[in-house]
């Protein structure tokens, strides 16, 4: 790993490798289940602080769904997600990131776009399999 100015902290070093060993892309109770199991004295609030820092560095994706609570991915590069509206899950779409929107899309006030996010909303192959 890169290593940054900051040294890593314990926590934070604990919290990044929970995020980057699943693809259930967990909210930060989940996290905070598994984190208490490494480090029984960790709390919710320090979970949510160094979530917060990787963030920030780039290190991971927050995604954010409005009303419901933020799920963490611990693959920064973009790419898509499907939603499944019956059992909430978070799956990854493999698809390539087309970066064509991002040149197509002019309009007044926008001085430059970033990035973009784009999620798939249905039922999985679980929920929806009798369709
Ligand atoms: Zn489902
Ligand atoms: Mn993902």
């Amino acid at each position: 790993m890169k290593k940054i100015g900051k040294r890593m902290t314990k926590q934070k070093k604990v919290i990044l490798e929970i995020l980057r060993g699943t693809k259930s892309h967990p909210t930060a109770d989940w996290i905070y289940e598994q984190a208490r199991k490494i480090l029984p004295d960790i709390s919710l609030g320090t979970v949510y602080r160094n979530l917060g820092v990787l963030k920030e560095s780039g290190e991971i994706l927050e995604l954010n769904y409005g009303s419901t609570y933020s799920r963490y991915d611990g693959n920064p590069v973009n790419h898509y997600h499907f939603v499944c509206l019956k059992c909430g899950k978070v799956l990854d779409v493999d698809m390539p990131i087309h970066s064509e929107l991002e040149r197509e899309i002019k309009q007044e006030g926008i001085a430059k776009v970033l990035y973009h996010r784009l999620e798939f909303y249905g039922y999985c192959a679980e929920c929806g399999g009798s369709l």
